[in-house]
C-alpha cells in the first residue's frame, strides 16, 4: 500500500498526568502515516482521489485540542480511530506522539508513544434454525451494521441447508458476512456473544438447535489456536453451507493455513459429497 506522511506536525495541547501539564499545557509533536491506494490520484492529479494532508493536520490539531488526556496512548488511540473513521480511502494509520518536554527532570529529545491500527477484513459465518430464522439473520445484519467500529458490510445470498453433527433438529438457513473492523478478534467475538445473545441464544446441546449463531471465520490472515478463539475457524473446511457463501463473497479467497483457494476447497467437498449420496 502507498503512504501519505507527516512528520513532527507541532501542537500545543494539554495532556498528562499532572496536574500542571493540564494547566499550563506544552508541545506535542505528531507522525502521522497513512496506508491507502494512491494510484488513481496518481493517474488524474485529482485531490478527490486522494487525502489532503492539510485536512489530516487540522484533524489532528482540533482533536488534540479537543480533551486533556493522561495518556498518550489515549491520544494516539483517539487519533487513529479518528482518521480512520473520517478519511475512508485510508485502510490503516500509524500515529507517534512525541513529548519533548516531557516532565521527567533529565534531558531526552522526547518520550513518545506509536502505535497502528487498521481496518481489518474479516469473514463471520451465519447460522439460525430456530424461530424466524430470517428475522434472526436480518437483526444480526443490521446490529453489526449499526457498531461504529464496523464499515462495508456485506451478506452472501441466504441458503437453506440441513442440519449438521447433531441432526435430529430443524433446517439452517446459512450465510457469510463480510466486512472491516477495527475490533481485535477478541473484542469482535465479544460484540458477536452479546448479539447472539439479544437473539435469546442459548448454549445446551453442543451443535444443537440455535435462533442465532456467528462464528469468526477469517480475521485477515491471522491464525489463533485457542480454545477460546481459534482462527481460521476449525471447521470451515468441512462445511458447505460456510465455504458456498464464502466463496460467494471472496472467491479469491486463501486459507491462511492450508495455503488453498477457498473454491476448490469448496468444489472438492462437495463433489466427495454428491458421491457420497
Ligand atoms: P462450532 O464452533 O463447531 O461451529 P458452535 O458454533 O455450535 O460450534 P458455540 O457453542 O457457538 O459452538 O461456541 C463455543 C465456543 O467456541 C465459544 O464460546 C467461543 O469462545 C469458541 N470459539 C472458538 N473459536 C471461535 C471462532 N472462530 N468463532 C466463534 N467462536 C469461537
Ligand atoms: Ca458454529
Ligand atoms: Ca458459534
Amino acid at each position: 500500500m502507498d503512504e501519505i506522511r507527516i512528520k513532527n506536525l507541532e501542537v500545543f495541547a494539554f495532556h498528562g498526568v499532572y496536574r500542571e501539564e493540564n494547566v499550563l499545557g506544552q508541545k506535542f509533536l505528531v507522525d502521522a502515516s497513512l496506508f491507502l491506494d494512491t494510484r488513481r490520484a496518481g493517474l488524474t492529479d485529482e485531490l478527490e482521489c486522494s487525502v489532503s494532508y492539510g485536512d489530516v493536520c487540522r484533524l489532528i490539531d482540533r482533536e488534540m485540542k479537543s480533551q486533556n488526556a493522561k495518556l498518550l496512548e489515549c491520544v494516539a488511540e483517539h487519533l487513529a480511530d479518528q482518521i480512520l473513521h473520517t478519511f475512508s480511502s485510508v485502510k490503516e494509520v500509524e500515529i507517534e506522539i512525541k513529548k519533548p518536554w516531557a516532565p521527567v527532570r533529565m534531558h531526552m529529545d522526547y518520550a513518545s508513544v506509536r502505535i497502528k491500527r487498521k481496518w481489518h477484513d474479516t469473514f463471520i459465518g451465519v447460522g439460525s434454525n430456530m424461530g424466524d430464522r430470517k428475522q434472526y439473520i436480518n437483526n444480526a445484519e443490521n446490529e453489526i451494521r449499526s457498531l461504529s467500529e464496523i464499515r462495508n458490510l456485506r451478506m452472501a445470498p441466504v441458503i437453506e441447508t440441513e442440519p449438521y453433527g447433531y441432526t435430529n433438529q430443524g433446517k439452517f438457513l446459512n450465510t457469510v458476512f463480510s466486512f472491516e473492523t477495527l475490533y481485535t478478534p477478541e473484542e469482535l467475538l465479544e460484540e458477536l456473544h452479546r448479539i447472539e445473545k439479544n437473539a435469546n441464544r442459548e448454549r445446551k446441546i453442543h451443535w444443537g438447535p440455535r435462533t442465532l449463531d456467528l462464528d469468526i471465520l477469517l480475521y485477515d490472515d491471522l491464525i489463533t489456536q485457542e480454545e477460546k478463539l481459534t482462527i481460521p475457524h476449525p471447521e470451515m473446511t468441512k462445511r458447505l453451507f460456510v465455504l458456498e457463501p464464502l466463496c460467494h463473497l471472496y472467491p479469491q479467497g486463501i486459507h491462511p493455513l492450508l495455503h488453498r483457494r477457498f473454491m476448490d476447497i469448496y468444489e472438492e467437498l462437495k463433489k466427495e459429497e454428491q458421491e457420497n449420496g
